[in-house]
C-alpha cells in the first residue's frame, strides 16, 4: 500500500491519512435504507459516492468488506424517538402489512441501487433479523450502568458520556443544546434531553406491528441500536469506516457511537464518511414529503441511470448538489459524446504499459484524494486526448471504469453495433422501428408489441429513450 488514501473525517473535522485496523482490510459499514417509502434519487446519490468510496478503496489496493442494515423497524417519524414508527406508517398507507411494505421497498431499493452502478454489499441484515443481539447489548449497558428503565422504555443515559457531541464544534453543541431543550416534554421519562430509546415496551402507538419478548416486557427496539449490533456482528469490534448521509451525524451516528463505545468500553470506529445531500429547487429532497423521483421514475422517462451517477460524479461529494431536468439533460449530451469518443477507439495495437501506469497513477491520486471524482474524470479525458495509441486509451477506458463504474466500453460497443451492422439488418430494424412508432401513434399498441417482441426475437432489443428510439444486438 504505497499510496496514501486521504478523506475527510467528520471525527476529526479534517481529511485524514487512512490507516486501517489490519493492513490491506476495510471494515466498512454504511446506513442502509427505511424501507417505508421508494429511496429518491438523493437517497441513491448517497448510495454512489459510498460506492466510489469502496471501489477507490480496491483501486488503491485494499480488500473491503461492507455491511449494510435495512431499517425495517423503530425509525419513527421524529429523531426524538416520537412519532409513529415509519414502516407502520407506510403499512397503513398502503394497506398491507409492515413485512409486505419491508419486502417491496427493499426490492425496490435494491433495483435502483443496482442500476446505477453500486456493487452489492458484501452483507445486507435487515434489523428484524437481529433483535436477540438488540436484548443482548441493552442487557450490557444496563449491567454497567449506561442505560436506566423508565415509563416502561429503556433509555441509555447520555450524561455518563464526557464527549456526547463527537461531530460538534462548541458553537454547534450549544445549537444542538438548544434544540433539544425545545423537544423536552415530548418524553418526560427522559432524564436528560439528549437520551435516546434502546427498547419500547410502552409507547402510545399500541398499534405497533411488529414486538418481541424482551426482559423488560414486550416490545421493540429504538432505531439507532440495530447499526451497532449488525456492525458488530459482522464486522467486530473495531470499524474502520461508518458511511452515511450528513443528516445522519446527529442524533443517529452520535448515539451509535455512544452506546457502542460505551458496550465495547473502547474506540469502535476510527473514520465517519459523511457525503452531502441531494437538493432539488424546493430544498432537501425527503421521502416523507410524499412523490419521490426515483431512479426507476429516471428510467421509465427514458434516463439512462448511469446519467444520473456520471451527474453525481462530477461534484464533489461533501458539497450539497441541486437537481433539475436541465442539467441531467446537459449530463446526457456530455455522456453521449464521451461514449462516442470511446466507441472511436480501436483495440489494436500493444498497449503502452509506461503510458497507461502515468495516466493510472493520476487517476489513483485524484480518487485518493477525499475522493476527488470531477478530477478523476478530467484524467479520463486527459487520456483519451493523450499522445499514444488507441489500445493503451481503451485499457486506461476499462481501468478508471472500475471506479466510475459508467460501463463505458458497453455503452461503446452497443453505439458502434447500431452504425456496424449488415446494412440490410439494419435496413430492417430502421422499418420496424418506423412501424412501431406509426403504431404507438394511432395507439394500436398490441402491434407496437408485436414489432418489439418480433425484433428481440431476432436479437435486437429496443428502448424507448430521451434521445428517441434506441436498440441494441443482445
Ligand atoms: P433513509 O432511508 O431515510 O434512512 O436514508 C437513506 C440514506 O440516504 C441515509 O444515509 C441518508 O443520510 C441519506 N439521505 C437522506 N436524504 C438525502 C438527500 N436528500 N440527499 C442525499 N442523501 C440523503
Ligand atoms: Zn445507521
Amino acid at each position: 500500500m504505497s499510496n496514501s488514501f486521504r478523506f475527510y473525517n467528520s471525527l476529526t473535522r479534517k481529511v485524514d491519512e487512512f490507516v486501517p485496523n489490519e493492513e490491506g482490510k476495510v471494515a466498512m459499514y454504511t446506513c442502509g435504507p427505511t424501507v417505508y417509502h421508494y429511496a429518491h434519487i438523493g437517497n441513491i446519490r448517497t448510495y454512489i459516492m459510498q460506492d466510489v468510496l469502496i471501489k477507490a478503496l480496491e483501486y488503491a489496493g485494499y480488500d473491503v468488506k461492507r455491511v449494510m442494515n435495512i431499517t425495517d423497524v423503530g425509525h419513527l417519524s421524529s429523531d426524538a424517538d416520537t412519532g409513529e414508527d415509519k414502516m407502520l406508517a407506510g403499512a397503513k398507507r398502503e394497506h398491507k402489512s409492515v413485512m409486505e411494505i419491508a419486502r417491496f421497498y427493499t426490492d425496490a431499493f435494491f433495483k435502483d441501487f443496482d442500476a446505477v452502478g453500486n456493487k452489492k454489499p458484501d452483507v445486507i441484515e435487515p434489523a428484524t433479523n437481529c433483535i436477540p443481539e438488540f436484548i443482548h447489548m441493552v442487557e450490557v449497558l444496563l449491567e454497567k450502568g449506561y442505560a436506566y428503565q423508565a415509563g416502561g422504555n429503556i433509555y441509555f443515559d447520555t450524561s455518563k458520556l464526557d464527549d456526547y457531541y463527537v461531530f460538534s464544534s462548541a458553537i454547534e453543541k450549544e445549537a444542538l443544546q438548544i434544540g433539544v431543550r425545545d423537544d423536552v416534554e415530548e418524553d418526560s421519562n427522559k432524564r436528560n434531553k439528549t437520551d435516546f430509546v434502546l427498547w419500547f415496551t410502552k409507547s402510545k402507538f399500541e398499534d405497533q406491528a411488529l414486538k418481541w419478548d424482551s426482559p423488560w416486557g414486550v416490545g421493540y427496539p429504538g432505531w439507532h441500536i440495530e447499526c451497532s449490533c449488525i456492525s458488530m456482528k459482522h464486522l467486530g469490534e473495531r470499524l474502520d469506516i461508518h458511511c452515511g448521509g450528513v443528516d445522519n451525524m446527529f442524533p443517529h451516528h452520535t448515539n451509535e457511537i455512544a452506546q457502542s463505545e460505551s458496550y465495547l468500553g473502547h474506540k469502535w470506529c476510527n473514520y465517519w464518511f459523511h457525503s452531502n445531500h441531494l437538493n432539488d429547487r424546493a430544498g432537501k429532497m425527503s421521502k416523507s414529503k410524499g412523490a419521490v423521483l426515483t431512479v426507476s421514475v429516471l428510467k421509465e422517462k427514458g434516463y439512462d441511470p448511469l446519467v444520473y451517477r456520471f451527474f453525481c460524479l462530477q461534484s464533489h461529494y461533501r458539497k450539497p448538489l441541486e437537481f433539475s431536468f436541465d442539467v441531467l439533460d446537459s449530463n446526457v449530451a456530455t455522456f453521449n459524446k464521451l461514449v462516442k469518443r470511446v466507441a472511436e477507439l480501436k483495440a489494436d495495437g500493444a498497449v503502452d504499459e509506461a503510458v497507461k501506469k502515468e495516466f493510472e497513477d493520476k487517476f489513483r491520486e485524484a480518487i485518493s484524494d477525499d475522493l476527488n471524482t470531477s478530477m478523476a474524470i478530467t484524467v479520463l479525458y486527459d487520456a483519451l486526448k493523450a499522445d499514444t495509441n488507441d489500445a493503451t486509451k481503451l485499457s486506461l477506458v476499462e481501468s478508471f471504469d472500475k471506479v466510475l463504474s459508467l460501463d463505458l466500453v458497453g455503452h461503446a460497443k452497443a453505439l458502434s453495433e447500431e452504425t456496424e451492422v449488415d446494412p440490410e439488418l439494419l435496413e430492417y430494424i430502421n422499418e420496424q422501428i418506423q412501424k412501431r412508432a406509426e403504431a404507438k401513434k394511432a395507439k394500436d399498441f398490441a402491434t407496437a408489441d408485436a414489432i418489439r417482441e418480433e425484433l428481440l426475437s431476432r436479437g435486437v432489443e429496443i428502448k424507448d429513450t430521451r434521445e428517441g428510439v434506441k436498440w441494441q444486438l443482445v
